[in-house]
C-alpha cells in the first residue's frame, strides 16, 4: 500500500481517538469473487476521510460493513471498540449514520418533517427534543422551508439533503456519506461541501467521492482498487499526482 506519511501505522492500534477500526476484512457476495480483500484501516475522531476509487472497486460494499448492513466474510469491524454484530447493530446505528447515494432508499414518510423525526422518535426522545432536532437538522442542510412538503415531490437534490437531515437528527458520532455531491447543482454544491467540512468539528466524517473540490478539503484520501486499499494520502496533491500525472 502507498502511504505518504506512515499514517497507517498510526491508525492501526486502537486507542480512544480511533473511533472505527477495520481488521483484516474480506467480503464476497458470491463464492467465486472477493469484493473486499484483507482490508485493515482505522478512522480517527473528527477526521474527514475521503474514499476514492474506480467504479466497482468495493467502496459502497466497504461502508455497508461500518454499521452492520453487511457482515464480513472474514475479519472484524469495531465501532468505539465494540465489534459490530447482528446483536448490537441497532445500538451501533445510533453511533454511525450512513447516507446512501440514492436518497429514495432512505426516505419513508410522506411528509418531510416526519421523515426527519423518525430517527429521534424511534430513540424515544420527548416531542420537544424531537422538534428541536428536526428543526436544527433541516436548518443545517438548508431545507427548513420544506418541512411541510410532501417528500415524493422533492427534487433529487432536495431528497439528498433530506436523507442527510434524517441522519443528522440522530446525532451520530460518525457520519458516512456515499457520493453526497452527485446530483447537486453547482450553485448548491459549495454550501454542501462547507456543511460537510463543518460536520468535522463534532463528528468523524467518511465520504465516498470523486469530486475534486471535496477531495481538496479532506484530511485523508483512501484509494480503493479491486477491493484493496491501494493508497493512503494526507495531501490531495500526492493522490492526484500518483493517479493522474
Ligand atoms: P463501488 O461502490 O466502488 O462502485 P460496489 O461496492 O458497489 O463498488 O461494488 C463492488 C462489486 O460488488 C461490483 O463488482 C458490484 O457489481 C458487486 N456487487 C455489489 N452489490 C452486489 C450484490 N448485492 N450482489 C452481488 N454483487 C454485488
Amino acid at each position: 500500500m502507498i502511504t505518504n506519511n506512515g499514517s497507517d501505522k498510526n491508525h492501526r492500534n486502537f486507542n480512544t481517538k480511533n473511533v472505527l477500526e477495520i481488521d483484516n476484512l474480506s467480503f464476497q457476495y458470491t463464492k467465486s469473487i472477493k469484493v473486499l480483500e484483507d482490508i485493515s484501516i482505522s478512522f480517527r475522531e473528527k477526521e474527514l476521510t475521503l474514499i476514492a476509487g474506480p467504479n466497482g472497486s468495493g467502496k459502497t460494499t466497504l461502508i455497508k460493513h461500518f454499521n452492520g448492513l453487511l457482515t464480513p466474510t472474514e475479519g472484524i469491524v469495531r465501532v468505539f471498540g465494540h465489534q459490530v454484530s447482528s446483536k448490537n447493530r441497532r445500538e451501533i446505528q445510533k453511533q454511525i449514520g450512513v447516507v446512501f447515494q440514492n436518497p429514495d432508499e432512505q426516505i419513508f414518510f410522506p411528509k418531510v418533517y416526519d421523515d426527519v423525526a423518525f430517527g429521534p422518535r424511534n430513540m424515544h426522545f420527548s416531542s420537544e427534543e424531537v422538534d428541536l432536532r428536526v428543526k436544527a437538522a433541516l436548518q443545517d442542510v438548508q431545507i427548513e422551508n420544506l418541512a411541510e412538503r410532501i417528500t415524493f415531490n422533492l427534487s433529487f437534490g432536495e431528497k439528498k439533503r433530506l436523507a442527510l437531515a434524517g441522519i443528522l437528527a440522530m446525532k451520530p458520532k460518525i457520519i458516512v456519506l456515499d457520493e453526497p455531491t452527485i446530483g447537486i447543482d453547482p450553485w448548491s454544491k459549495p454550501r454542501l461541501i462547507d456543511l460537510i467540512i463543518h460536520l468535522k468539528q463534532n463528528h468523524t466524517v467518511i465520504v465516498i467521492s470523486h469530486d475534486f473540490d471535496m477531495m481538496k478539503k479532506a484530511d485523508r484520501i483512501l484509494l480503493l482498487k479491486k477491493g484493496k486499499i491501494f493508497g493512503d494520502f494526507n495531501l490531495y496533491e500526492d493522490f492526484y499526482n500518483q493517479e493522474f500525472n
